[in-house]
């Protein structure tokens, strides 16, 4: 029986965490492969099933091939994909002209340090800034590296410009910013910490969108003086629940951070590169902020991450932060490619028609099954569908969701979230929801 970890990843281990099927699982035997270990790989068997650490709790699903919003298992079994590596594969699966500019980078150059100037990072910046209110891009890997880049951002900013020696950082409870040590402290789910103590200090959470809270945490945190650095939010939460960030208070929170030069630095890792319909989250918001971070959906499948910057909140001087892999010719062309044809193929319009199409389906269905569901909510291509309470739990509609080959993901125990690639079609939204409205039959 596997093991399961104390607090496992961010969602879709967690789920089948929570959901106790984990026992149920099964891994494909590792391929041998040849070299002096192909032996001890070879003996692996039921008992010994696999070498990777299991920090995740997996579906007894193995995928093997992808094209567009279809995704293959290691039995030939055809799963309409609606997780998209959560936000990740913008353009969909094996999309033929990532694959060639992809390929034609593969051909130039992949990798070189960043002692060099790199053309591609320089135009996948400018290509960030010129459709942001960024003036400076820094390229790391992760959406964590990319909020521990913008933690370090905010310290120099409390030290430099505040003058603050011991600097805070106020997040929102029920966030997610990632699983390095301080990202994860800037996490505001207890869940995540426990085991991992002690926590990074400068760390304060208010509850998301409350702005008597914020105001009240923001007046005790600088009742002898500054002591507030930045306030770092997503603009929607994602695995909080699918949580859109409310206009009002994101604007106040901009004034009161303007009033006293504190950074307002939103995690876009989730929610920007299109998925909301707009390129970036904030602009729902009717805001800018000083810096956002950004991962997920910008590589199309290609790790990389972001830390953007306005001129005015760039802090960092040459030596004070660094990444070997960050910004290399390679993930910066993938980057570089889902911008150009996030344009090129309208997809930000396509996400607005298919969001509202989204919409309208999930409320067909909550009206048809209102002893189940409570409603759904969201921007663009991200939609969480809310379960009432007493009903099937999250975990378990994904679960049921899995046997009509319909691939979904948790936001929490009570929301189920579409994320799918940007290029889904109305016919397979439509056989989605179908299939979804499948599954809350057999759970009914
Ligand atoms: N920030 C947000 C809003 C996220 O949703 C996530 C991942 O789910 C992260 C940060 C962490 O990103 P990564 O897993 O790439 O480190």
């Amino acid at each position: 029986m596997m093991r399961m970890p104390p607090s496992s990843h961010d969602d879709a281990a967690a789920m089948t965490a929570t959901n106790g099927f984990a026992s149920a699982l099964t891994t494909a035997p590792p391929t041998p492969v040849d070299t002096p270990h192909a032996a001890a790989a070879a003996r692996a068997d039921s008992s010994d099933p696999s070498a990777v650490m299991e920090t995740y709790a997996r579906f007894p699903l193995t995928l093997v091939r992808g094209k567009g919003v279809w995704v293959w298992d290691s039995d030939g079994r055809r799963h309409l994909d609606c997780v998209a590596g959560i936000a990740v594969c913008t353009l969909g699966h094996s999309d033929p002209v990532l694959r060639r500019s992809l390929c034609h980078q593969l051909g130039q150059l992949q990798h070189v340090s960043n002692l060099y100037r790199i053309p591609e990072q320089e135009a996948l910046a400018r290509a960030i800034t010129s459709r942001s209110c960024a003036d400076r891009v820094f390229f790391c890997n992760s959406g964590a590296e990319a909020n521990e880049a913008a933690i370090k951002l905010a310290r120099k900013h409390g030290h430099r410009v505040r003058g603050i020696e011991r600097p805070l950082i106020l997040t929102a409870q029920a966030s997610f910013h990632g699983r390095t040590l301080a990202a994860v402290t800037a996490t505001g789910q207890p869940k995540y910490h426990e085991g991992f103590e002690p926590m990074v200090e400068g760390f304060r959470y208010f509850p998301y969108n409350d702005l008597a809270a914020f105001e009240a945490l923001l007046a005790e945190c600088e009742a002898e003086g500054p002591r507030v650095a930045a306030v770092l939010v997503e603009p929607l939460q994602g695995e909080g629940g699918v949580n859109p960030g409310d206009r009002a208070f994101f604007q106040r929170v901009r004034q009161l951070c303007d009033e006293r030069s504190i950074l307002l630095i939103l995690d876009e890792v989730q929610v920007g590169v299109g998925r909301s319909g707009r390129w970036w989250g904030y602009e729902q918001l009717g805001i800018e902020p000083d810096a956002f971070t950004l991962a997920k959906g910008l590589g199309g499948g290609i790790p990389i991450g972001a830390l953007a910057v306005k001129a005015t909140a760039d802090q960092l001087r040459p030596g004070e932060h660094a990444s070997t892999f960050g910004g290399n010719p390679f993930a910066c062309r993938a980057g570089l490619t889902v911008i150009q044809e996030i344009e090129r193929r309208d997809l930000l319009a396509h996400v607005n028609a298919m969001a509202a199409l989204l919409q309208e389906l999930l409320g067909g269905l909550v009206q048809r099954h209102p002893q189940l569901l409570e409603g759904s909510r969201g921007w663009g291509l991200l939609q969480g569908l809310v379960l009432r309470e007493g009903g099937p739990s999250a975990p378990e509609v994904v679960k049921a969701a899995l046997a009509e080959k319909l691939l979904l993901v948790p936001a929490g125990a009570r929301v189920v979230r579409f994320v799918p690639p940007l290029v889904i079609k109305p016919r397979q939204l439509r056989k989605a929801v179908k299939r979804l409205e499948r599954a809350l039959e057999r759970l009914a």
